[in-house]
């Protein structure tokens, strides 16, 4: 059975490179009808903290990325790992180093000034008694011949030179595990078969291989994404913008449309842009994913964004529109109902910050008017007209679109008057503003009560 995970140090926010690391795991598993496992790699205790932890687990959730097990956290299971390491020891796979700060050092020296690439040359593996007053590290005995390869499923295969590989440290002279020999570990006893990570990782894979391979553990498959860029082909940064998930959502996006944008950055299916994530299920394969990186195209994901605004279920989206409102102070709650103003609205915005700032009218008071637009609309000339409609309005038995609209036509029939120049310092009324849904739509959504007052007030 196919075990993918997502293992996440959690040092900071979910970033887009991890969130789409993840979305490529959870992908593969449910292709698979496998599993996926979220394991937090948290040993790292200097950059660890609570607050990153919560943020990878919110991001996953916003996105969606359910996980059949875990969270497990690597500070929970340090007994295992040093239970590891003693087998590695008694094994003779792994031996005590007591090499000083200044042998390190000195023996680098020599190395460098003999052009060498500085490496451990393995001397402790022969020093059989221990150093008085040196803490020692535990060293993994690497193979000093031959070769390891790593039948990668994105790079194909990759071999190194087991002679280049030297003995790591597994754990620190405090006893702490290190991450190669965690990672080796949990992915042993969580039972992972593939392996899915940035190709960061591909320099440690050799060497996780043949920790596993000591243990006599076969090793999972293993599959390495190349890097994402920003636009201008450097390496992704904050300059670029957003790469954190959470301020993906904080500026307006769906996770749908960040979810498909993701997908895309390595993945093609022909020259399709849109899946829904069943066609992913069906349609994805990590042997596909492209050798090189690619770059973000934030107006890419901008045309996602405004495509899934339109087409996800109204409900759906008012849920997301709820949030913003919330940010905005509006009690989601209240009338009219969000998803009448996403109906209304969905056309209009490209993200929800759009949507939710374009309707703050529909549930606060107006409070100032657009400058402009009140020295154009709300005029002398239009105090009869706003009075006119008001009367109109007032006097309509029901509050639907059809008849809001058919009275607005009237006034402006009995005042000799173009649409335009009725509706337009209706809205301003209204709105504070000139951009809104059609004006039957806003009247109806901002309610009779509210939409007569705003006339008063804007006639005064
Ligand atoms: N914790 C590692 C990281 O965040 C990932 C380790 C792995 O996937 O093997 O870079």
């Amino acid at each position: 059975k196919v075990r993918t995970r997502f293992a996440p140090s959690p040092t900071g926010y979910l970033h887009i490179g991890g969130a789409r690391t993840a979305l490529f795991s959870w992908l593969y598993a449910r292709k698979h009808g496998g599993e996926f496992v979220l394991r937090v790699e948290d040993t790292d205790l200097a950059r660890s903290n609570a607050e990153s932890v919560n943020a990878i687990l919110e991001g996953m959730s916003w996105l969606g990325l359910e996980y059949d097990e875990g969270p497990f956290y690597q500070t929970q299971r340090f007994d295992r790992y040093k239970e590891v390491v003693q087998r590695l020891l008694d094994e003779g796979h792994a031996y005590y180093c007591y090499c000083t700060k200044e042998e390190l050092e000195a023996m680098r020296e020599e190395q460098m000034a003999r052009k060498e690439k500085p490496r451990y040359d393995g001397r402790c593996r022969m020093r059989k008694a221990p150093r008085e007053g040196v803490d020692p590290v535990i060293r993994f005995k690497n193979p000093m011949e031959g070769i390891t390869v790593v039948d990668d499923m994105v790079r194909g295969r990759v071999t190194f030179q087991n002679s280049e590989l030297d003995d790591l440290i597994i754990a620190r002279s405090d006893g702490t595990p290190t991450y190669n020999l965690t990672v080796v570990v949990d992915d042993w006893d969580m039972g992972i078969t593939h392996v899915i990570r940035g190709d960061d990782h591909l320099n440690n894979t050799p060497r996780q291989i043949n920790i596993l391979k000591a243990l006599g553990v076969e090793p999972p498959r293993y599959a390495h994404l190349p890097m994402i860029l920003g636009p201008d082909g450097a390496k992704l940064s904050k300059r670029h913008g957003a790469v954190s998930v959470m301020q993906y959502r904080d500026e307006g996006y769906l996770p749908e449309a960040l979810l498909n944008y993701l997908v895309r950055l390595g993945w093609a299916h022909g020259d399709q842009e849109i899946f829904s994530l069943d066609e992913l299920i069906e349609l994805f394969d990590i042997e596909d994913v492209n050798h090189s990186a690619s770059a973000i195209n934030p107006d890419k994901l901008l045309w996602l964004n405004q495509h899934y605004l339109k087409t996800l279920g109204t409900d759906h989206v008012a849920r997301q529109l709820s949030w913003h409102m919330g940010q905005r102070g509006v009690d989601p709650a209240c009338n009219p109902p969000l998803r009448d103003v996403v109906e209304a609205q969905r056309e209009r915005a490209k993200t929800l910050v759009e949507m939710a700032d374009n309707s703050l009218y529909f549930y606060r008071e107006v409070e100032t008017y657009d400058e402009k637009a009140a020295r154009k609309n709300l005029t002398a000339d239009s105090a009869p007209v706003l009075q006119a409609l008001h009367g109109a309005l007032g006097a309509l038995g029901q509050w639907e679109d059809g008849p809001i609209h058919q009275a607005v036509i009237d006034v402006s029939e009995r005042m000799g008057l173009k649409l335009g120049k009725v509706a337009q310092p209706l809205r301003v009324a209204v709105t504070g503003g000139t951009v809104s849904p059609p004006i039957d739509q806003t009247l109806r959504l901002i309610g009779r009560d509210r939409t007569l007052k705003r006339i008063e007030n804007a006639v005064q």
